[in-house]
């Protein structure tokens, strides 16, 4: 089935459900269906501060640290809730309620970059242990990252753990030059340290890049940065990295900044194309 980003419930990215703290579920057109989203930034920190971020930082977060034991209790309640029926009576899931009670993935997302978290390997332990109480064998575990901590000692951990229960891993890289970085994504993480990152990581097992591509100022990302992105994910390649795929998408919603804009439809995949061409990479956009 395709999950269709018209729907209200693919619209609505909200990371609250109930009184829920640690874990949400979402109807997702990447995962394509029912995704489980487990916050492990109820603070609210990044270690990036991207123009396009959707996360409201002026008001303080949920918890301040994350509780193994009450995150291991939602996660129970939201799985076993969604299996007998009742994430298909809710608003907004009741448009879709045949995509609701089978759980495609669970992810490690949320209000901030989840390997922040100090104990990254704990928190995917939990996960792994509810997903095989369940039988989910064929759900995925999915890390949504901005790659700054893949080089921590506990996050290597989490990710080898992850890779043993169908883990899939979406990287972000936005930028091909450390100036574009620097515009977008506003980080104080050295844009090298993401790229060794990025290498590192795909030389141990496949990952996907997720980039999103946006106007500034109303022009589209120049194609000396298009060249210099496309350059960055061919040094991956030829260092022995494997990328699976690349998702291409553009901002859904009004940004923070108002300078920081949607691409059409057509100027998305006018960048996917030129991906293609220049990286021999499967390439897939999300408008
Ligand atoms: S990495 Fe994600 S959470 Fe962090 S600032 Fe960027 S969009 Fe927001």
């Amino acid at each position: 089935m395709i999950v269709s980003n018209q729907w209200a419930v693919v619209q609505d990215h909200s990371r609250v459900f109930q009184d829920l703290v640690y874990v949400y579920p979402v109807i997702s057109r990447r995962s394509r269906g029912l995704s489980i989203g487990i916050n492990l930034n109820p603070d609210k920190r990044c270690n990036f501060d991207c123009v396009y971020c959707e996360v409201d930082r002026k008001t303080p977060g949920r918890a301040l640290t994350v509780d193994l034991i009450q995150m291991r209790e939602e996660l129970i309640w939201l799985i076993r809730y969604a299996l007998e029926g009742g994430l298909a009576t809710q608003p907004k899931f009741n448009e879709v309620p045949e995509l609701t009670r089978q759980i495609r993935d669970i992810a490690f997302s949320g209000d901030g970059e989840p390997t922040m978290v100090p104990n990254f390997d704990a928190c995917v332990r939990v996960a792994v242990e509810v997903k095989r109480e369940f039988g989910l064998a064929t759900t995925q575990l999915v890390l949504i990252t901005d790659s700054a901590g893949l080089d921590k000692a506990s996050v290597k951990r989490g990710l080898e753990l992850m890779e043993a229960n169908q883990g899939e891993f979406w990287c972000k890289l936005d930028a091909g030059t450390e100036e574009y970085y620097r515009l977008v994504n506003r980080s104080f993480v050295k844009f090298e340290r993401i790229l060794a990152n990025l290498l590192e990581t795909a030389r141990a097992r496949p990952i996907v890049i997720q980039s999103l591509f946006l106007k500034i100022n109303g022009a589209v990302l120049p194609p000396e940065e298009i060249a210099a992105y496309c350059g960055r994910l061919n040094d991956i390649v030829q260092g022995g990295g494997r990328i699976r795929e690349v998702h291409a998408y553009t901002v859904a919603r009004p940004t923070p900044e108002p300078w920081a804009t949607r691409l059409s439809a057509g100027e998305l995949e006018a960048i996917a194309v030129q991906i293609r061409e220049r990286t021999g990479l499967k390439v897939l956009t999300f408008d």
